[in-house]
């Protein structure tokens, strides 16, 4: 269940753009990691932010007024729910200071940490962020594991180092701009002759040219490559966890953006996982059930004893505490929980068969049941 945005900044559904803030402000202050150290804070702090984001911003207030939480988070990806969301100047403008550090630096590189983005900043010479996938089993989900990439990304051209002359070719200016790296453009509108200034196309807005391209990126300054990375995938990754290689993305005029590597973890044909705990089915045959027993389950790590309660049913459930997921980020364990299906005999020995009936007609005989349950029946 999405969780509602204004319960999060506890405001009223009518509530001004000047309440937002004030709640806002204040819950921004007391949740800011740097400043709460406990255990929610965190998860606490991104909530708050993802509910400001969107209430602060008519259009996308609107448009969650309209679709309700659930609707509204199936629609928004966060990137999109923090889209010119600039994080530093909001908390600026905001009056907002944590222990007296530089707001500007510290809460950029914490929305950045918490998000794997920054709000609303991106530079003009960053290149593009690229989505890479790395798929893993649940036991090395558990466990945490190291996985060995193939990148394909654009970098920066090694023989020109990015300029895009070959080396020893002399640089001179760019034809197009005279070296200005902007061009004038002079349109005729209804409302007269308009200026604007535009980025050189030719030269990109450097002003320079080259004699001779570079022979291996033939003057891009940037080529197609292929690279190997390691990485580190924490105990408790889930499907849809995405790690950040910081320049790994694809390099723009001057700096390269971002590789995320999505995680999605298979299928497992004993466990089925939810979140941190792991569900098993488990069959045992009908007169453990009826009498009690020990079985031996299988677990993450191996096997484990379990102690079954005379009188189980088909469909309890039973908690191994500790035995599920590791959480992210923490030394604590999701459950692992196991169901229970009662089995019942099939193919009898002749003995077998007898027992059973003699069975039945101490619990009043097999024909005329009605479903009922029996004061002092077996069954
Ligand atoms: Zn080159
Ligand atoms: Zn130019």
């Amino acid at each position: 269940m999405a969780k509602d945005y204004y319960d999060v900044l506890g405001v009223k559904r009518d509530a001004s753009q000047d309440d937002i803030k004030r709640a806002y402000r204040e819950l921004a202050m007391r949740y800011h990691p740097d400043r709460n150290k406990s255990k929610d804070a965190e998860e606490e702090f991104k909530r708050i932010n993802e509910a400001y984001a969107v209430l602060s911003d008519e259009e996308k207030r609107r448009q969650y007024d309209a679709y309700g939480p659930e609707q509204f988070n199936q629609r928004y990806s966060t990137e999109d729910i923090f889209r010119n969301f600039n994080f530093e100047d909001i908390f600026r403008n905001l009056g907002i200071n944590i222990g007296g550090m530089d707001v500007g630096g510290s809460s950029g590189d914490i929305f950045d940490t918490l998000f794997g983005f920054s709000g609303g900043r991106r530079a003009a010479d960053m290149g593009s962020d690229i989505l890479a996938h790395a798929s893993i089993t649940l036991e090395e989900a558990a466990r945490g594991t190291h996985k060995t990439l193939m990148i394909r990304h654009v970098k920066k051209c090694s023989r020109c180092g990015g300029s895009g002359a070959e080396p020893g070719s002399e640089i001179i200016r760019c034809r197009a701009c005279g070296g200005a790296g902007t061009k004038k453009v002079t349109r005729r509108t209804p409302f007269g002759v308009m200026q604007t200034i535009t980025t050189c196309q030719e030269c990109g807005g450097t002003g320079k040219a080259f004699e001779e391209a570079c022979t291996v990126c033939h003057g891009h300054g940037r080529v197609q490559a292929e690279d190997r990375v390691d990485i580190t995938i924490p105990a408790g990754a889930d499907t849809g966890m995405r790690l950040r290689l910081r320049g790994m993305g694809d390099y723009g005029r001057g700096r390269s953006g971002d590789a995320y590597v999505e995680i999605s973890v298979q299928g497992n044909r004993t466990f089925t996982r939810r979140g941190d705990d792991l569900y098993i089915e488990f069959h045992i045959p009908f007169y453990v059930a009826a009498l009690g027993g020990t079985v031996t389950v299988p677990t993450l790590e191996g096997e484990e004893r379990l102690r079954i309660e005379e009188g189980a049913q088909s469909g309890d459930v039973i908690r191994m505490r500790g035995h599920g997921m590791p959480r992210l980020n923490s030394s604590a364990r999701g459950d692992e929980v196991v169901s229970i299906t009662v089995d019942t005999p099939r193919n009898l020995s002749a003995e077998q068969r007898e027992l059973m009936k003699k069975l039945a007609e101490l619990g009043g005989g097999m024909d005329g049941y009605t479903g009922k349950k029996r004061k002092f029946g077996l069954f």
